[in-house]
């Protein structure tokens, strides 16, 4: 009998990262959200009809010239500062020269050999609470391609697909990309700080005002590398590149399918082919795109219709003097104004509510109890949902109304928690899903008349509390709950029961 032997495709991600250390590379593209493009005066406003946002500079027409947008340049150069980069003095735009339907010139404006900005770092808080120090290698500017939509087949991929069509309004859009050196150390974090790292520079782009980086939308993408060497190896291993990951929670799982994948090859004792892959939502796998064995030519130079940029040392040090303070030191202060410990935050902030809370806050809920909602029952019904917490159809305004409707004792807490799930659902907002289930606390007449009633109704029990018994309390408690229809505030309704039986 002839033996087959197939190595598994995959290792368990702690099994893997037992034997080999994982190296991390992010490559994160934000849209700026400057009021035109790069090199055009054409909007850059999300969700335009198709083909409405061009002109023939962003469609590469013949005898089109580009101009500079400087606030392209001004935004590029603040990503640059916060992220403790130092800026070029001098610089160019390079032309990267490729074929693609959603890039009308047949090359991109981009930057290769001369970035705006170079050496820095971004300090991340990782799993633990330990920081990580990541070193940025490159932040430079270049201009966003048009949208491919492949129609006809089941997956929106080009294969099987009948036709595509092209929309070119984002063709142009100002587009910064940040480059992150080989990060080693992370070991079984690697998964985690990949995602926090995600999370802090989206947050320290929000915080200076460049970006709405919202990934959903794509305006914040990723591009994830990973590559595993054996434990206490110097040399690094060969690296997969998934591109456009975006979601946050896509980067971690991302990074920890790709290691339990190359685990499983280097095992096998199989190489490691140096690719890119795409990562597909639903399965939380990769699967290979193109190979990059043999470096594609892009036969970059510098481009000609571009002046050189020289952004001068006074302008430099005046974009400096208006960048906020890092993502850190807002929420050391957010928790001292708040009276949130260390600890809260690094909850707050690896469960991804820090920001609703804020928002839940400032929309004027008592910031413990903003935190409670979002930490527990919002936290909870995201992973019921398998969404990120942020992506609840619940905003930050309408968890304040329910926390508040349940502080002014309109709401019991078990009521509070239905209504969360029906505005979940799609109910509507708070108050329209009261009214519409006659939702609200039973008032104190009604809930005396219950409380006489099941003393009246199990003079059994209620013998056994007169007698010192505090247990018997709960099943009349119970009853008081059962005849309010679930509505009776239950601390209030034991209050009443003790009063009445004398204990
Ligand atoms: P490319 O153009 O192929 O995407 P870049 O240099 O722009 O190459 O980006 C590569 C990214 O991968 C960078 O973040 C880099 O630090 C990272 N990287 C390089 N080598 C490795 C490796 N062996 N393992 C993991 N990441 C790596
Ligand atoms: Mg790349
Ligand atoms: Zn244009």
């Amino acid at each position: 009998m002839e033996l087959v032997t197939t190595a598994p495709a995959l290792v368990p991600y702690d099994e893997v990262l037992d034997r080999y250390d994982p190296v991390l590379g992010l490559e994160t593209h934000v849209e700026l959200g400057t009021v035109t493009k790069l090199f055009c005066g054409c909007s850059t406003v999300f969700g335009a009809d198709p083909n409405t946002q061009v002109c023939p500079v962003c469609l590469g027409l013949p005898g089109s010239l580009p101009v500079t947008n400087e606030k392209a340049i001004e935004f590029s150069i603040r990503i640059g500062l916060a992220l403790n980069c130092s800026i070029a003095e001098w610089c160019r735009f390079a032309r990267k020269n490729y074929f693609y339907p959603d890039m009308p010139k047949n090359y991109q404006v981009s930057q290769y050999d001369e970035p705006l900005c170079v050496e820095g770092y971004l300090e991340v808080p990782g799993p633990g609470g330990e920081i990580y120090r990541v070193e940025i290698e490159r932040v430079h500017l270049e201009e966003d391609t048009g949208k491919t939509l492949h129609v006809g087949g089941a997956t929106g991929r080009i294969h099987g697909a009948t036709h595509s069509l092209v929309d070119y309004n984002r063709a142009g859009i100002p587009l910064v990309e940040i480059v992150t050196k080989p990060l080693a150390g992370t070991a079984k974090a690697a998964a985690d700080v990949a995602r926090a790292y995600v999370t802090e520079l989206r947050d320290l782009l929000r915080g200076l005002g460049v970006s709405d980086v919202r990934m959903e939308q794509g305006s914040l993408r990723c591009d994830v590398n990973v590559s595993l060497m054996p434990k206490g190896a110097a040399e690094l291993g060969t690296r997969s590149e998934t591109k456009n990951v975006n979601s946050l929670r896509s980067v971690e799982r991302a990074v920890r399918y790709e290691v339990e994948r190359q685990g499983a090859r280097l095992d096998a004792g199989e190489r490691i082919v140096q690719e890119t892959r795409h990562f597909h939502e639903d399965t939380g796998t990769t699967s290979p795109g193109r190979s990059k064995e043999e470096a594609q030519d892009y036969r970059y130079f510098p481009e000609p219709d571009l002046v050189p940029l020289a952004p001068a040392r006074d302008r430099v040090e005046q974009i400096r003097a208006t960048v906020p303070e890092p993502p850190s030191v807002r929420r050391a202060q957010f928790a001292a104004a708040n009276g949130f410990t260390t600890l809260d935050l690094e909850q707050m902030t690896n469960a991804g509510v820090l920001d609703l809370v804020e928002q839940t806050i400032a929309a004027g809920a008592v910031p413990a109890k903003a935190r409670a909602w979002w930490m527990n029952t919002l936290a909870a019904a995201a992973n019921e949902r398998g969404v990120e917490v942020a992506d609840l159809a619940i905003t930050s305004a309408e968890v304040a109304r329910i926390a508040a409707l349940e502080d002014e004792g309109v709401l019991t807490n078990t009521l509070a928690r239905q209504v969360v799930e029906k505005v979940l659902d799609g109910e509507g907002p708070p108050d329209a899903v009261i009214e519409t289930h006659g939702w609200r606390v039973a008032g104190e007449d009604e809930l005396v008349a219950a409380v006489e009633a099941a003393i009246a109704a199990q003079p059994d029990l209620a013998a056994k509390v007169r007698e010192g018994n505090q247990g018997a309390v709960g099943p009349l408690v119970g009853a008081v709950m059962k005849a309010t229809g679930g509505s009776a505030d239950a601390r209030r309704a034991r209050e009443l029961l003790m009063e009445r039986l004398g204990s």
